[in-house]
């Protein structure tokens, strides 16, 4: 998946594996965004955990939690 920075436009991408690891932070802690660092004007943007989801479509929330 790839973005862009909502401050400089930079592209961001997001791999299956980071976004399947960021809904696990947002289901763990119950959050409804993940923010990630631009590696080029270093700000954090806000990824909407709907957009998440469709980056990492089989992602299931682990047993027991
Ligand atoms: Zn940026």
């Amino acid at each position: 998946m790839q973005i862009h920075c909502t401050y400089c436009g930079s592209p961001l991408n997001i791999s299956r594996k980071q976004a399947e690891a960021a809904l696990d932070v947002l289901h763990e802690n119950g959050l409804a965004y993940y923010e990630i660092r631009c590696p080029r004007c270093r700000k954090m943007n806000k990824i909407p955990r709907e957009m998440l989801r469709r980056a990492a479509p089989r992602w299931q929330p682990k047993e027991g939690q």
